[in-house]
Order: C-alpha cells, then sequence, then structure tokens
C-alpha cells in the first residue's frame, strides 16, 4: 500500500467531521487502520478493499463507508471500539498484546481514566531505555473505577493504538492479596503480578522484648531449626557494610517473613502453573517498619532457596509515601538506606528494586536512581488523575467546585482505605473565596492533592460522564498537563 499517499488522502477527506490521531496508522500489506474521533467519541476506522474488510469481519460499524478516490476499490469503514473488534485487531498485530518485561527498567503509568495512557506512551517513546507498564490497577481501584482487569487492557491497547506505539508493554495486577483476584488477573491477560503480602506478616514480633518472643512463639519448629542452622552467626560483607544474624535479629526474621515467604511460594506455585513467562513482583512496602537489610538478603535468600522465580521486589523505606505528594522525611536518610538496598540487590542479582506510591516523590527520584544504577521499576497513578481534576479547574470552574465538595464530603469515608496523615481540621471548608483563575493552582496543593487523590471513587460514582465529556473535548490540554507532570518524573530520574 501506498502509505503516504493514503494518509494524506485521508486526513483531507476526514477533516471536516473527524480528527485523526496522525500516529495511529498502521498497516499491513493490504489494509491499514487507525484511531478518529467525532465531538462524542472515538472510533477505528480500517481502510482496505472490500473483500479485506469481509475477512477481517470487524463489527458496529459505524457511519457510512468511504471510498478513497485515488485507490479505486480502497473503502474506510468505521468501527465502534468494542472488545469484540479488538480481539480481531488483536490477532493481526499480536504485538499490541502486554509481555513480561523482565529485569529491564521499567516504569508504571496507572490511568484510572483509561484516558492518560496516550500521553504517557508520548512519554515513553522518547525514554526509550524505559519500558512502560500501562494497564496497573489494584484490587483497591479496581472497586472504586467500578472496572476489572480486562477491561484496564482493554483501555491501555486502544490508547497504544491511538499513539502507535511499537514496543513493549507490561499489565500489572497490582497489590493482590488472595487467589481470586490472581485468577482474573491471569484470565485478563495480565503480564504482571503484584502480590501484597501484608496480611501475612508477623510485625507483633517487633514490639517485642526477647524474653515476650520466647514466651509468645513455639521456637523449636522444624522451621525455626532449619533457619539457624542455615544463617545463624552468618555474617556477609557487601563493599564494607555488613550484615549480621545473632539470634535475636534472625528468630525476629523468620516470625515476621515467614509465613508471608510461605503464601508467596503459594502464589507463585499458582501462577507458574498456569503462565509460561510473567513478571511477579512481591511487595513488603505497606508494614510499619522499614525493612533492615538483613531482613532483604534473607527475604531474597528465602525465595531463592524456594524456587520463587521474582522479578521485583518492593520494600520499605524510611520516611513516609504519601500518594500523590513528595516523599516526606529524612533524604539523606533514604540516601542511606537505598544505598545498602542497591548493593545487596545487585550482589543478588537478577531482580530490579520497585518504588511504590512513586507519584510525584521528586526529591528521593534522584538517589533512587543512582543507588539502583538505573534497574528499577517505579508505580505511580494518583498523580496521573490529578492532572484530569487540573482540567477541570482550569476549563470549568462551577464544575471544579462541585468535585471539590464531592472529595471534601466523602473525606472521612475516603480515608478509611488509604491510610494518609492529614487531618480534616486542617483542610478548607470551602474554596468560594477562590477566584477562578486560581483554582487550577489548588492542585499544586499538598494537602488538597491527597483530598483528590483519594476522592477519585466519589467522583467518579456522581460525575463519571461528566467528567470523561468534559476530557474528551479537552483532550490536548490533558495530554499536556499529563506531558508537564511526566517531564518533571523523569527529569529527576
Ligand atoms: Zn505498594
Amino acid at each position: 500500500m501506498q502509505i503516504e499517499n493514503i494518509k494524506k488522502n485521508l486526513l483531507s477527506t476526514l477533516s471536516e467531521d473527524f480528527y485523526v490521531y496522525p500516529d495511529s496508522f498502521r498497516f499491513t500489506e493490504d489494509f491499514a487502520c487507525f484511531i478518529l474521533k467525532d465531538s462524542h467519541e472515538k472510533y477505528l476506522g480500517v481502510i482496505g478493499p472490500e473483500k479485506i474488510h469481509k475477512k477481517i469481519g470487524l463489527g458496529s460499524q459505524f457511519g457510512r463507508d468511504i471510498s478513497i478516490e485515488s485507490i479505486n476499490g480502497f473503502i474506510i469503514k468505521f468501527f465502534k471500539r468494542n472488545d469484540k473488534n479488538l480481539k480481531k485487531l488483536l490477532n493481526i498485530f499480536p504485538e499490541l498484546n502486554p509481555s513480561p518485561l523482565g529485569v529491564n527498567t521499567s516504569f508504571g503509568f496507572g490511568d484510572r481514566l483509561g484516558l492518560a495512557n496516550a500521553a504517557h506512551i508520548k512519554v515513553i517513546k522518547k525514554r526509550k531505555e524505559v519500558l512502560p507498564v500501562l494497564a496497573q490497577q489494584s484490587v483497591r481501584e479496581l472497586l472504586k473505577t467500578e472496572k476489572d482487569f480486562k477491561t484496564i487492557v482493554a483501555q491501555s491497547t486502544w490508547n497504544i493504538l491511538q499513539e502507535g506505539y511499537q514496543g513493549k508493554w507490561g499489565a500489572d495486577a497490582d497489590h493482590i492479596k488472595d487467589e481470586e483476584y490472581f485468577i482474573k488477573a491471569v484470565e485478563a491477560g495480565m503480564t504482571m503480578f503484584t502480590l501484597d503480602t501484608l496480611e501475612y506478616l508477623d510485625e507483633a514480633v517487633l514490639n517485642m522484648t526477647s524474653s515476650m518472643v520466647k514466651s509468645n512463639y513455639d521456637l523449636s519448629t522444624g522451621y525455626i531449626k532449619r533457619i539457624k542452622k542455615q544463617y545463624l552467626d552468618k555474617k556477609i560483607e557487601l563493599d564494607g557494610n555488613k550484615l549480621y544474624f545473632n539470634e535475636d535479629i534472625l528468630i525476629r526474621l523468620a516470625l515476621i517473613y515467614g509465613e508471608a515467604l510461605e503464601f508467596t511460594q503459594d502464589i507463585f506455585q499458582f501462577l507458574s502453573g498456569r503462565l509460561n513467562r510473567f513478571d511477579f513482583e512481591v511487595s513488603f512496602d505497606e508494614t510499619n517498619t522499614t525493612t533492615t537489610p538483613e531482613a532483604h538478603y534473607f527475604i531474597v535468600n528465602e525465595m531463592r532457596r524456594s524456587n520463587i522465580d521474582f522479578t521485583s521486589l518492593a520494600l520499605r523505606f524510611p520516611g513516609t509515601f504519601e500518594k500523590g505528594i513528595d516523599y516526606l522525611g529524612d533524604i539523606d536518610e533514604f540516601d542511606r538506606s537505598i544505598k545498602i538496598h542497591g548493593i545487596i540487590c545487585r550482589k543478588l542479582g537478577n531482580y530490579k528494586l520497585s518504588l511504590h506510591s512513586g507519584s510525584d516523590k521528586f526529591s528521593i527520584y534522584p538517589s533512587f536512581a543512582r543507588n539502583t544504577q538505573g534497574v528499577f521499576h517505579i508505580k505511580t497513578s494518583g498523580t496521573s488523575w490529578l492532572e484530569a481534576v487540573r482540567v477541570v479547574a482550569s476549563i470549568d470552574p462551577p464544575f471544579f467546585r462541585e468535585l471539590f465538595t464531592i472529595a471534601m464530603d466523602s473525606f472521612d469515608e475516603n480515608k478509611k482505605v488509604y491510610h494518609l496523615n492529614l487531618d480534616k481540621d486542617i483542610l478548607p471548608t470551602s474554596i468560594k473565596e477562590v477566584a477562578d483563575k486560581e483554582l487550577s493552582g489548588l492542585i499544586d496543593d499538598r494537602d488538597l492533592r491527597r483530598v483528590f487523590h483519594i476522592a477519585y471513587g466519589a467522583i467518579l460514582e456522581k460525575e463519571k460522564e461528566r467528567l470523561m465529556k468534559l476530557l474528551l473535548e479537552n483532550e490536548q490540554k490533558h495530554y499536556e498537563y499529563l506531558l508537564k507532570n511526566f517531564k518533571k518524573h523523569f527529569d529527576a530520574l
């Protein structure tokens, strides 16, 4: 097919009624597809001879066919972007499917609305050293956005089609705590599975004296004996850093992590029984206490012993990782901590350290990137949602004021599932005094960012349609805000 000829012809034929996404053209030998939109919706366009249209067999046609004058017998047809049509396209372009990314440097772009990934792809096209994880949602996010894994994979794929992305990408079932959601994630074609071990960690032991530990736990089990035999009084020297496993440290590690590691093994076996290749992330990040170097070494060593082939590991670093705002804590302390974790990671090898709640952690990104030597995974999500809210603030002030009311009214409820150190008493009760043109600046306020961050469920429940419409109508602005935001993220790395 004469690619440039078709593209030019098409853009001029359609420009009156549609916007055609210029990067979306995807060609085979005998047809091409592309994405376009009118003022209401986006569609899939296909150009080719009639017999090819028949062969592809897409359904749910929209509007009438247009024949291309300059190419005899070629017809443009328009279709709804639905799951059936996507499935047919995936048979033709299997490279559109997500795949495991292994230990390559990667970045997670959660997209709660299914609209932001297009901008994320624009960012990634300029940063080819980083592979994107596009469909990334936790169960908490799925419930609040009323989506499932299948939907988020489909939405990311449509975004990829729109932006003409050709590289690899991952789909992350984030913070999964039980088998039920692993089954759903496998069925939906997710490629990365993040296990949340929190419910199996026994942190109580950290607040006990040695004698309390002895009286509260049975330390004569085979497991404890095996651990002692393997690690007791072991001294490990890593680039001048010493790890030491005395009896007290060791028994606490065994008690804190023992069950979580068993659970990890169960889940790993479950996944390996169903998939040949997948990325497996094990997360210990939502604990109350910082992961010690000894704990890091112990966890990895134990997982290797159980043949758990994991790709990335999320540890709990010092400081506070609140959603959607910069790091709160002592940057030097973080630096010291990630330095030794980075050394351990390289020594034990073949996995990457993962930073969760990575939205806007600008002040620690340089240290994280340096100390992991660029081999890392970072997850963001809330920061993209906040850019959508910023679009509302700049385009439709009265609507933004309504969203503020929803966010404030639902604050106590939202806070139940998101732990944040933010007292309602210090928040503004009204933004009546704020001038319209100042509203978008509120999205930079550290407290209001968190208020809106956790309010997405409540906002979508009440105003989803209106919000989506506004974002579609102001898509370029939405992308522009996202690009600006992620430039800041990537510049800090
Ligand atoms: Zn996490």
